[in-house]
């Protein structure tokens, strides 16, 4: 077996009693990619010279010291490229600086390693928009990934390296995460820094780990959450250790199915899963009861409109001069502006810059953004009374298992459909785990745990449960 493929907590033990190295570790990381990358696409880049030097220098006491952790290509390292999968960065722009994330990584000893692909700035969900190369489901040839954070879902679940951060700011750790059979986890919104992540929503945005199991998941939130200066929005609450009453089980705990979640839209399949895993958690001892959660059906509404209003603001920075690829041969600054932006950005952020602009636009401001506003606090409200009643809520993350590779091409409503499971979260800021069930005709599929904000330690429990 392959070294990228062991847990975090199996490389633990085997380079704490002398059996491996961090070099082996890293070495078989890039023979792996090197070998069989070719065909599943999940890396943008890797610097292999850098990450070996690293290993050579890795202290073993940390708690992930000397392991590698893939890292989408929207989070900076510094002195590597961040491509945020588009052409407007591709090859002109390395980052002068670490994210918070990166630093903490590094400061438990981890190796950040590869950049891994995604939906053009995170905006998609099967990382078809990338501008950069497709990437492949290894769990299910010829079907997509998921996205944005295909690559990081891909990259472990192919084995390629033993985990990854990803980037969620309507599901886009934990929808890739279900279509190629990993783990995923959003944290709550402030419990992990934003300070280095190329902002996308900044009032959904949560960057979290894409593993093998649960343990690692809560290792590298270990690692990662916490209080930033440089992050406003990051919550100055203590990190406990999630890994500590992992295994504690779900006895007395209340678990709710939202029924406006399991409608005659979900393959019945998928639905069969996740009531047959509502009731093996039963069996365990928890209490399952329906609960409603009565504003879903605005959540996608809501969630497409402040998400790209967000954007068309967040994206105005790339405007030819500060960052990355600039038009040549402009006739003034205007033109300078519109040439860069119109080469460098794709389809898919076109569409959100004008969609968030003429929504931030007076006149429809109020009939659009400030309205999304007020239903997005009764979607959170919605939360808040149904986490009065449980502890935490078990979903589906998809409405279907992996679509076949373009089989939503052209068709961006369809994509938007899609997020219907996962966008809430981040509309109320709570977190969410996408942990895998039994595959559906040989396509991964996963169980969402929905908890309260900050409630990481009660959905990491549960997820601990349908795995053992
Ligand atoms: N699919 C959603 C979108 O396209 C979510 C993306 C994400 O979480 N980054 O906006």
């Amino acid at each position: 077996m392959s070294l990228a493929s062991q847990s975090l907590t199996t490389l633990r033990s085997q380079l704490a009693s002398g059996d491996i190295s961090s070099r082996d570790i890293v070495e078989d990381t890039i023979a792996q990619i090197i070998s069989r990358d070719g065909e599943i696409r999940a890396f943008i880049s890797h610097d292999p010279e850098t990450a070996l030097q690293e290993a050579d220098q890795a202290d073993l006491s940390l708690p992930l010291g000397g392991i590698p952790i893939g890292i989408k290509d929207n989070i900076n390292v510094l002195g590597q490229p961040c491509t945020c999968g588009s052409k407007f960065l591709e090859g002109a722009y390395t980052s002068p600086y670490d994210a918070t994330v990166i630093t903490k990584l590094r400061a438990a000893g981890a190796i950040p390693y590869g950049r891994a692909n995604l939906d053009e700035f995170a905006m998609g969900s099967s990382t078809e928009n990338s501008a950069i190369q497709i990437t492949e489901n290894p769990a299910a040839p010829g079907h997509i990934p998921g996205g944005s954070s295909g690559g990081s879902a891909a990259a472990v679940a192919a084995k390629l390296i033993p985990a990854t951060l990803g980037s969620d700011t309507g599901g886009s750790i934990r929808q890739p995460a279900s279509h190629c059979g990993v783990v995923g986890l959003k944290p709550s919104y402030g419990r992990v820094s934003r300070y280095g992540l190329v902002a996308f929503g900044s009032s959904l945005d949560q960057i979290g780990p894409l593993t093998h199991c649960v343990e690692d998941a809560a290792l590298i939130l270990n690692a990662i959450a916490g209080e930033d200066p440089r992050d406003s929005t990051s919550l100055a609450v203590k990190t406990p250790d999630f890994t500590e009453g992992l295994d504690a089980g779900v006895s007395g705990m209340k678990l709710g199915l939202p029924k406006e979640y399991f409608t005659d839209d979900i393959d019945p399949e998928v639905r069969e899963r996740v009531e047959s895993a509502a009731k093996k958690l039963e069996s365990q001892g928890a209490e399952i009861v329906e609960i409603s959660l009565p504003h879903t059906e605005y959540a996608i509404a809501t969630y497409y409109i402040i998400a790209p209003a967000e954007a068309s603001s967040n994206l105005s920075r790339f405007d030819g001069v500060r960052y990355g690829n600039r038009a040549e041969n402009p006739a003034n600054m205007l033109d300078l502006y519109q040439n860069s932006r119109e080469a460098g950005f794709g389809s898919e952020v076109k569409r959100r810059i004008i969609l968030g602009t003429y929504v931030l636009s007076s006149g429809y401001y109020d009939a659009y953004y400030r309205k999304a506003q007020k239903v997005r606090t009764l979607i959170r409200q919605d939360f808040e009374n149904a986490f009065e009643q449980v502890d935490a809520i078990l979903t589906p993350v998809s409405t279907e298992p992996a679509p076949k590779m373009g089989s939503a091409a052209g068709n961006p409503l369809k994509h938007y459909l899609a997020d219907i499971f996962t966008i809430s979260a981040n509309l109320a800021g709570n977190c969410g785990i996408s942990v895998p069930l039994e595959p559906v005709k040989g396509l991964p599929v996963g169980l969402q745990i929905l908890g309260p904000h900050l409630g990481e330690q009660t959905i990491l429990k549960v997820g601990r449960a349908i795995e053992g």
